[in-house]
């Protein structure tokens, strides 16, 4: 159980984030929602976490890729609720271009969300939870942390980047009781990946069936999305006692991606 702890889930408005963000409030645990979109959208998803699950939800809209709002969001976490115990660095942004014509500014953008934001919020929750004796900070990468497409280099880069910082936190936090892991999953199905599907369907002139099983699941061998709650069972998980000496890893959910 996480009660009497507190959770902070970068990214977490919609798809994977907000999945764990539910998923620690089910286990009892007060969570900060972060994220970009409608302002009704948000409030409705903060407040049927606080009535659905009984804990306290917070929303903080900082932008990941601005280091000053990021530890002003701990800052006022940790205000609120007396602590940070798990940190879910998930918010991510993807964008599709070969190398010569990447703009250099979508480069320096996915770069800060997808890869600095971790460093800079885990820069500002390491000291309490040094000072408390126990931590979980998970990073979301990706299959493209392990492997490579072609067209994705700044996300490829950074998540390739995360998987590295992950290791490095999880040596230097190894005797203080605080773990540092990151879950890989392959096509994970988000309404952001479903929203792809009309358009793709056009452009290609293919089928739905056709879109799913020869563009989007080409590389998983399941020839299945992972889905968003299975990704938050596994971050539960490494929450508990029982994950307590996992630390460094990164945790593929893929279905046989990387396998290959
Ligand atoms: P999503 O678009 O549904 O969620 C992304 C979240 O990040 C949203 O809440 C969005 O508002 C937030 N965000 C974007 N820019 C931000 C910024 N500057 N500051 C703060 N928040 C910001 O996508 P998702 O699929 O749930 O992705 C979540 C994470 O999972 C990402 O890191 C992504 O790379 C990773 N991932 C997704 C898949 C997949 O197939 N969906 C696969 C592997 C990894």
């Amino acid at each position: 159980s996480l009660k009497t702890k507190t959770a902070v889930v970068t990214g977490s408005t919609s798809g994977i984030g907000l999945a764990i963000a539910r998923a620690f409030a089910a286990e009892g645990a007060n969570v900060v929602i972060n994220g970009f979109g409608k302002a009704d959208d948000i409030e409705a998803a903060r407040s049927a976490i606080e009535a659905e699950y009984g804990v306290r939800a917070h929303y903080s809209n900082a932008d990941m890729s601005k280091p000053a709002e990021i530890e002003t969001m701990i800052n006022e976490a940790d205000k609120a609720f007396g602590s940070v115990d798990v940190l879910v660095n998930n918010a991510g942004i993807q964008f599709v271009s070969a190398i010569e014509e990447f703009p250099a500014e979508k480069w320096e953008q996915i770069v800060a969300i997808n890869l600095s934001s971790a460093f800079y919020a885990m820069k500002a929750v390491i000291p309490g939870m040094k000072a408390r004796g126990w931590g979980r900070i998970i990073n979301t990468a990706s299959a493209h942390s392990l492997v490579a497409s072609p067209f994705k280099s700044a996300y490829v880069a950074a998540k390739h980047g995360i998987a590295g910082l992950t290791k490095t936190a999880a040596l230097e936090l190894a005797t203080h009781k605080i773990t540092v892991n990151c879950i890989s999953p392959g096509y994970v199905w988000t309404p952001l990946v479903e929203a792809q599907i009309p358009d793709t369907m056009r452009v290609r002139g293919l089928t739905k069936e056709q879109v799913i099983n020869d563009v989007m699941l080409k590389g998983q061998p399941t020839k299945e999305f992972v889905t968003v709650d299975q990704v938050a069972a596994l971050a539960v998980f490494l929450c508990s006692d029982g994950a307590s000496q996992m630390t460094g890893a990164n945790l593929s959910m893929d279905g046989g991606w990387t396998a290959q």
